[in-house]
């Protein structure tokens, strides 16, 4: 009996092996992940994306001017905040709606703005140096800018609302992060349409992708989890998206599920091998991974053109 066990479980084990990415479904748009990867590069290139900076502010030029040429409604939402260590800050919230008329809507969101200190460089001299933020802030972007240029060419089955948030990973501490997701949480209340679920992107760009299932979103938002665990499972990506819990993580999907918008976070919290580029100076476009930005870009676009 103990063989027979043993064997059916090198047999699932073997089927698993086996099972290969099939790509996108007849009929989907194709998500291209070079592309996406050139838009990392390009984000990059403009410097450190922090509140205040030079980078920050042609970053925002850009983004909107790209939205613009492809979404038929474009809004930014300026706001400040004061942080605890009394700096005043000037912030930008990008929603970018397709089929804004459509009464159904999905929401999709990733910060664009990068941290401005490397708080787990190795080296303690590096640790004042803003992170490049390829992956933390670049990859989730770049993959929301790509999915931008599907729906101005291809409209989605449903309204869409992109939401690019500021302010996320300011710091040091969470009493100055999670700034932009905070401020559109406030004001989904009274939004005329108001979408039924949201999807978060954070980190969405490791060479060996891994993501597994947020606990808090598995907790707070499980049918939005099993939509897109199920709809990477139809493209064979079970493997980088395994039927798995893993750790909770405080991200901007906190306050979104905070006022009853049931958003979940896809987020690999394992960037490079024991995590070491995250929030360091290797946080850079040769760390993160086209094939992975088209994977995540791909799940996306079935999600949305499957029906949501
Ligand atoms: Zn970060």
């Amino acid at each position: 009996m103990r063989i027979g066990i043993v064997t059916a479980i090198l047999l699932i084990g073997a089927c698993q092996e086996t099972r290969v990415p099939v790509g996108p479904m007849p009929g989907r748009p194709r998500f291209d992940g070079a592309a996406a990867f050139a838009l990392v590069e390009k984000q990059v290139a403009f410097g450190p994306r922090v509140p205040g900076t030079s980078g920050h502010s042609a970053q925002l030029d850009w983004m909107v001017a790209r939205l613009d040429s492809v979404a038929p409604e474009v809004v930014v939402d300026t706001f400040s905040h004061v942080t605890a260590a009394g700096d005043s800050l000037t912030l930008y919230n990008v929603l970018a709606r397709f089929r804004p008329e459509a009464s159904r809507r999905i929401l999709l969101l990733t910060h664009w703005d990068t941290r401005p200190t490397s708080d787990e460089a190795q080296d303690p001299e590096q640790r004042d140096v803003p992170v490049p933020g390829a992956n933390d802030g670049g990859s989730g972007t770049a993959v929301l800018l790509e999915l931008a240029a599907i729906f101005g060419a291809t409209p989605p089955p449903m309204g869409i609302d992109l939401l690019f948030v500021d302010g996320e990973d300011y710091g040091p501490t969470i009493d100055d992060m999670l700034l932009g997701a905070r401020r559109y949480a406030s004001t989904v209340e009274a939004l005329e349409a108001r979408p039924v679920y949201g999807v978060l992107l954070d980190l969405v760009g490791d060479a060996s992708p891994r993501f597994l299932q947020e606990e808090y979103s598995v907790q707070v938002a499980n049918v939005v989890v099993q939509k897109i665990w199920r709809a990477a499972e139809r493209l064979g990506y079970a493997q980088a998206f395994p039927n798995l819990v893993g750790d909770r993580v405080m991200d901007d999907h906190v306050p979104l599920n905070g006022v009853g918008l049931p958003t979940a976070n896809v987020i690999d919290i394992e960037y490079g091998p024991g995590n070491r580029y995250w929030h360091t100076p290797e946080d850079t476009p040769q760390n993160v991974s086209a094939t992975t930005l088209e994977m995540v870009g791909e799940v996306v676009t079935e999600l949305v053109y499957s029906g949501g």
